[in-house]
């Protein structure tokens, strides 16, 4: 079974299991597939979390389309290495600085404690987070 995120042509989001994904396309192909809230059957298929917030950045999503979540995980997770600076234990400062117009805005990447996460949300600054391997996995 899979676990997708839905959404109905008007914006709700929902979730809905499938055997696969085949079965999803089979399902709202017939229309089998409903909102909870308004019975809409004009569905379509969210990201994974981790994709949506990276698109969302600019305000758009991706089309729904089969993805290798692990695969799509692990491209993110080294275009961000490539692309974005490391800025390391400066997360945070560098974010705020960004925040506020006080230096360029650019992509940067690097770590934050739980409280200056949270304070980078309160701030309403725009960042996402990325799985990182624990050394237990
Ligand atoms: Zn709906």
């Amino acid at each position: 079974m899979i676990a997708y995120d839905l959404e109905c042509s008007k914006g709700h989001g929902f979730e809905g299991w499938f055997e696969n994904s085949e079965s999803f396309e089979v399902q709202k192909n017939n229309n089998m597939i409903s909102c909870p809230l308004c019975e809409d059957t004009d569905v379509r298929r969210l990201l994974s979390p981790v994709a949506v917030r990276t698109v969302t950045e600019s305000g758009e999503r991706a089309p729904a389309r089969d993805i290798d979540y692990k695969r799509l995980a692990k491209e993110l997770i080294d275009q961000v290495n490539n692309d974005f600076e490391d800025v390391g234990a400066n997360f945070t400062k560098e974010a705020l600085k960004m925040h506020y117009d006080v230096t360029e805005k650019k992509n940067i990447r690097g770590t934050a404690t739980k409280n200056e996460t949270k304070m980078l949300e309160d701030e309403g600054v725009q960042f996402f987070r990325l799985p990182v391997k624990k050394a237990d996995d």
